[in-house]
C-alpha cells in the first residue's frame, strides 16, 4: 500500500497516470472521508475510477456506484467433480445453458416464470413510495429479471483445484438499473449547475444528504441493488438446472455466494458512518467470502476478506482491463483467442475478441498486489463459458 495523496491510498503496481490523476481528482472532493482506497485492478470509469473505494460522508456522487448498479458475481459449489463430466460433449450443456438464460443488450424474457415470480414480488414490495416512479422510468423491468446482459458478463462451469465443479455468473441490474443510474446521475448534475457547484469534473456531481433528490437517489439505488441481487439468484437457479438435466443428477449446493462489486452501504470507517461506495470492488471484512473473476480464458478465485482497515475492508473484483475495447480488436487476432481458449468450451466468435484474456490485467499480479486484503480459497478454471 502506498499513499498518493492526502486522502488517496492505492494497492494497484500496474497504474495509469490518466488513471491515477482521476482517482487523485476524486480525493479533492471536500466530504470524502477518510480517503478512497484505490484497488490492483484500478482502471479509468467515468467520473470515478473503476476499482475504487470511495466512502462520502453528508453526500453521495451516484457516479462513484456508475451506471450497472448491483453489479457483482455469484457461485455455487456443486457437489460433483469433473469425472462427473468426463466424456460429455460441454457444448450441449453450453447450449442448454443460453436457451434458458436471455443474452446481450436488449434481450428479456417473454414472461415472468415460475421461479422467477416470487422474486418480482419481493421487489413490487420493495420502496414502495418509489413503485409508480419505476413503472414510469422502466415499465419492463419483471421480464428483465433473469438476463445477463452483454460484454463482459458472462456464465461458467469451473473446476478447482480439487476438481470440484462450481457455478459463476457475473451480472448486474441491467437496464432498470442503468436507467435508474442514468435519471440521478442526471439530477445531481443539474442540481450541481443550479447552484454554482464548483466540480473538478462534472461526472463526480453529487447528492446532499438531507435533501429530497438524495432520499429518492438512495431509495432507487437500493431497489435496483436488490435487483442485481435477485438477478443472479434467478439465473443461477437456472443454470443448475440445467447442470442437474445434463448430468441427470440434480445439483446438491454445498454453497452459494453473492456479492455485488458496484454499490453503495452504509459502513462505519475510522470513527464515522459514511456512504461507501465501491465501483468494481467487493467487500472484503474479515472471514467473509468473495469472488474474483479473472478472463473468459485464465483463473478466477473464491477469496475470503483479511479486514484491512485502511483498504475500507475492500478487495479488487476482478483483473481490471488493460486494452480499451477498440484497443484490444486492433492488437489481437481471433487465431490468439483461440489460442487463449483451448479446451474451453466456449462460443467460437470474434465478437469476443475485445475480451481476449491479453485485454485484461495480469489476474496473477492482481492478486499478489491483494495479498494483504484477501486469502485465496479457491482457484477455478473455466470449463465452459458463456458470453453476453
Ligand atoms: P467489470 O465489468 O465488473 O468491471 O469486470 C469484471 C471482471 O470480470 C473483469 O475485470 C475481468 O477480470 C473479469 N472477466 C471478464 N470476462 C470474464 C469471463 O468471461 N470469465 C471470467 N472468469 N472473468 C471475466
Ligand atoms: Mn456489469
Ligand atoms: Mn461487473
Amino acid at each position: 500500500m502506498e499513499r498518493l495523496a492526502d486522502k488517496l491510498v492505492n494497492w494497484a503496481s500496474i497504474l495509469e497516470e490518466k488513471t491515477r490523476r482521476q482517482a487523485e481528482t476524486a480525493a479533492t472532493m471536500p466530504f470524502i472521508h477518510p480517503h478512497i482506497a484505490l484497488m490492483p485492478d484500478a482502471h479509468l470509469g467515468k467520473g470515478a475510477t473503476v476499482g475504487s473505494v470511495i466512502p462520502t460522508d453528508g453526500a453521495i456522487v451516484p457516479a462513484a456506484v456508475g451506471v450497472d448498479i448491483g453489479c457483482g458475481m455469484i457461485a455455487v459449489r456443486t457437489q460433483f467433480t469433473a469425472a462427473d463430466l468426463a466424456g460429455r460433449d460441454l457444448s450441449v450443456l453450453r447450449e442448454a445453458i443460453e436457451r434458458s438464460v436471455p443474452l446481450s443488450a436488449g434481450a428479456a424474457n417473454r414472461e415472468v416464470l415460475p421461479t422467477a415470480a416470487p422474486r418480482v414480488a419481493e421487489l413490487e414490495a420493495l420502496q414502495p413510495h418509489r413503485a409508480a416512479f419505476r413503472e414510469q422510468l422502466v415499465p419492463r423491468w419483471r421480464t428483465a429479471l433473469g438476463t445477463l446482459g452483454s460484454g463482459n458478463h458472462f456464465i461458467e462451469v469451473s473446476l478447482d483445484e480439487t476438481d470440484v465443479v462450481w457455478l459463476f455468473l457475473h451480472s448486474g441490474s441491467r437496464g432498470p438499473g442503468n436507467k435508474l443510474a442514468t435519471h440521478h446521475i442526471a439530477v445531481a448534475q443539474r442540481l450541481c449547475a443550479q447552484w454554482f457547484v464548483p466540480l473538478p469534473d462534472r461526472d463526480l456531481a453529487y447528492l446532499v444528504e438531507g435533501t429530497p433528490e438524495f432520499d429518492d437517489y438512495l431509495a432507487d439505488l437500493q431497489w435496483a441493488q436488490h435487483f442485481a441481487l435477485l438477478n443472479r439468484e434467478e439465473m443461477m437457479d437456472r443454470v443448475a438446472a440445467r447442470l442437474s438435466e445434463f448430468l441427470g443428477v440434480d445439483v446438491v449446493e454445498q454453497e452459494r455466494i453473492n456479492c455485488h462489486h458496484n454499490y453503495t452501504a452504509r459502513e462505519k470507517h475510522f470513527g464515522r458512518e459514511v456512504w461507501l461506495s465501491r465501483k468494481g470492488a467487493i467487500a472484503a471484512d474479515e472471514g467473509r467470502p468473495g469472488l474474483v473473476p479473472g478472463s473468459m480464458g485464465t483463473a478466477s478465485y473464491v477469496v475470503v476478506g483479511k479486514g484491512n482497515r485502511m483498504s475500507l475492508n475492500s478487495s479488487p473484483h476482478g483483473a481490471g482491463r488493460e486494452y480499451s475495447r477498440s484497443a484490444a480488436r486492433r492488437t489481437f487476432t481471433h487465431e490468439q483467442l483461440r489460442e487463449a481458449m483451448k479446451g474451453i468450451e466456449y462460443r467460437d466468435t470474434d465478437a469476443f475478441l475485445d475480451e481476449i484474456p491479453a485485454a485484461y490485467k495480469n489476474i496473477d499480479r492482481v492478486m499478489a498486489d491483494a495479498a494483504d486484503l484477501v486469502e485465496v480459497r479457491h482457484t477455478l478454471r473455466q470449463v465452459v463459458n458463456v458470453k453476453g
